[in-house]
């Protein structure tokens, strides 16, 4: 390694890297947050669909509550047929027993049809209620669908203008990856694989300012003289000196 070593400062490389790094960092963010946009739609899908859910639940109740009503209903109706055939029936039993017998039928029957009626009643109201919530959540369901919809063009008009960022700096970048020495770029795009948020970083009082580690001597005095590139012995990020 020695013979390798130059008197040439790379400090201008090292400049060039900060401004690819400075594009790189932007593109990792704007490509970050490209990516959590799909997320974001697949989650307003979802919270709508959850409401569609709810709204359906409903449905299904009011029609399970009103086919239990109309059974009751015809179950009245059946009960009030019989009390009607037993009424005619009194005129003409024979005896007293068999008329107090059907006499305690009739009352009975209509005891138990005066119950069913109730149920009737009750159930009118909870359909009622039902269908008050039908209609909110109906209300609800339609307002947020148009929500939903404007988000998602707001969403895609992000995506669009994310990409089209990140198109531009990609461009930014390749006119300063041109300029960079073909060795040094590839130790820099090397790093930048393991290291994406920052692959070059200051030296201070012979800390590494990536992972906050001490440097060796050696490593520490090799930034200094900045005539080859040096790399963090603990997170191989690239190291320099900063500009005072
Ligand atoms: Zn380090």
């Amino acid at each position: 390694m020695e013979e390798e070593t130059s008197n040439v400062s790379i400090r201008p490389e090292i400049d060039k890297l900060l401004l690819l790094q400075e594009k790189d960092t932007k593109i990792l963010e704007l490509t970050e947050d490209l990516e959590e946009q799909p997320r974001k739609i697949a989650a307003l899908r979802e919270s709508f669909l959850g409401q569609s859910q709810d709204l359906n639940a409903a449905k299904e109740e009011s029609k399970a509550k009103q086919a239990e009503m109309k059974k009751i209903e015809l179950e009245v109706e059946s009960t009030k047929q019989e009390i009607l055939k037993h009424s005619n029936q009194l005129f003409q039993v024979k005896t007293n027993e068999e008329y107090k017998a059907l006499e305690k039928e009739i009352a009975l029957e209509k005891s138990q049809s005066g119950e069913k009626e109730d149920v009737i009643l009750e159930d009118m109201m909870v359909i009622d209620g039902i269908k008050e919530k039908i209609k909110t959540l109906e209300e609800a369901h339609a307002k947020d669908e148009a929500v939903l919809k404007e988000q998602e063009v707001v969403i895609e008009e992000r995506i669009k203008n994310l990409k089209a960022q990140i198109e531009q700096l990609q461009g930014e970048r390749h006119s300063i990856e041109v300029d960079v020495r073909d060795d040094i770029l590839s130790l820099y795009n090397r790093v930048l694989n393991i290291r994406p948020e920052s692959p070059v970083v200051p030296v201070r009082d012979h800390i590494c300012m990536g992972c906050h580690m001490e440097l060796i001597h050696q490593s520490s005095s090799d930034v200094k003289r900045c005539t080859e590139m040096v790399f963090c012995e603990n997170c191989s990020r690239i190291l320099y000196e900063p500009v005072e």
